[in-house]
């Protein structure tokens, strides 16, 4: 157990008899004691709604909810709490561009442009806002081992560009996008950037403004946070010229019978009773994360990409997508003649858990001309020792299947 593994309790257990390896991080992180500790506290004496009650309990839960706000504004760099939007997750967060900005503006004529590597979250939200404005979707072309050539994905952008939008890190092979190269090029003919930054916010220092991108999606599952807490960032012009998502509660500033005014930013984006535990979680995430320190984290991470690349890349069978350099923490691959679902059985018989299918990229398994694939994905708590024992697994696998 690295030195971090400790701060994580439910990596201290057995799983089929063997000390659990957890490698699905990607999917899903797990949670130091200080997240869990945070949220307990948080229901056993703060517990209230907020921006609501005159009383203690109501100030403390207010407090929480906007102070874990002032922390994601500092840890992506953003200028004003007001570009901080909370969200479910990723997939909200981008299904709230989709909707509020994309259908908005978006004309027959214009077009979208996306990469055939995106996540579902970041490809069906642009297919149903291009059919309903009649926006063309467009799809960058991607070199064989999954990167993106800047003069390819240069020559289609233009004036019809209306807005592009990539994950920064691709949660199958693992390539790292340049998003701030795209924010450019997208910029020069008035265009918006959005970045889906499920897989790199938790992994690697992120700063919005040195980016300069105009949107940025992510979920606080994947950082050490707890499920359904997420965040828009987006740039505070165009959050303000955007209409809410949905209406109620929280949002409004006055309500008459027939028609009612918003709230300013950000609070106009976050109709009813938000998920204030999430939010207290998610700061603390954030403290905790940047008590390690995202250098660090990033450093550790693909530190282990690299180690699990020329372990793995030993076993005989074995193959591994895509590039061999500047990845991040996760392999994703397939054994000869195995189902990568039988891979993940036979791994979690050994107590290693992966994940094993589409991992909701089904045009990039096309792509790469697979049904499914495995993979095994890193995070700070994880370590070389982690590693050796999933190569084992490998070779049980085949030993198993051969
Ligand atoms: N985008 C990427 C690249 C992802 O990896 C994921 C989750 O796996 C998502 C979007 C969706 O995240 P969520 O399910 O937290 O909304």
């Amino acid at each position: 157990m690295n030195r971090y593994a400790k701060d994580f309790p439910i990596l201290k257990q057995e799983v089929n008899g063997n000390p659990l390896v957890y490698l699905d991080s990607s999917a899903t992180s797990q949670k130091p004691f200080q997240v869990i500790e945070a949220v307990e506290q948080y229901y056993k004496e703060n517990n209230s709604n907020v921006h609501r009650g005159v009383h203690t309990l109501g100030t403390r839960a207010t407090d929480g909810y906007e102070g874990a706000r002032e922390k994601i504004r500092r840890f992506i760099n953003a200028g004003s709490v007001k570009e901080i939007i909370y969200t479910r997750g990723t997939t909200t967060a981008l299904n709230i561009v989709a909707a509020c900005y994309a259908r908005a503006r978006l004309q027959e004529g214009d077009e979208i442009l996306i990469s055939p590597s995106e996540h579902h979250s970041n490809l069906i939200p642009w297919q149903q806002a291009a059919r309903a404005t009649g926006a063309e979707l467009k799809y960058f072309t991607l070199e064989p081992d999954g990167t993106l050539d800047l003069d390819k994905a240069k020559a289609m952008i233009n004036e019809r560009t209306k807005l592009v939008s990539v994950a920064q890190v691709s949660n199958v092979l693992g390539t790292i996008f340049p998003v701030k190269e795209l924010a450019e090029m997208v910029h020069r003919y008035n265009g918006v950037l959005v970045v889906d930054g499920a897989q790199s916010v938790p992994h690697m220092k992120v700063d919005v403004q040195e980016l300069d991108c105009d949107f940025l999606a992510f979920s606080g599952h994947k950082m050490a946070g707890p499920t359904g807490i997420g965040v828009l960032y987006g740039k505070e012009s165009l959050l303000d010229e955007m209409e809410p998502f949905e209406y109620g509660g929280e949002m409004i500033d006055t309500v008459d019978l027939y028609e009612s005014t918003w709230k300013e930013l950000p609070w106009k984006f976050e109709g009813g009773t938000p998920n204030i535990a999430g939010a207290v979680g998610l700061g603390a995430a954030i403290d905790y994360l940047e008590t390690v320190g995202m250098d660090e984290v990033d450093a550790h991470d693909r530190h282990l990409a690299a180690y699990a690349l020329e372990k793995m890349g030993e076993v005989e069978g074995v193959t591994i997508y895509g590039p061999s350099t500047n990845r991040t923490g996760l392999i994703t691959f397939n054994v000869d003649g195995v189902h990568p679902h039988d891979v993940a059985t036979v791994l979690d018989a050994e107590g290693i858990a992966i994940r094993a299918g589409h991992h909701c990229c089904q045009p990039l398994m096309r792509w790469l001309d697979v049904s499914a694939t495995a993979r095994a994905s890193f995070y700070l708590y994880n370590d070389e020792a982690d590693i050796d024992r999933l190569v084992q697994g490998l070779q049980k696998t085949k030993e198993y299947f051969g």
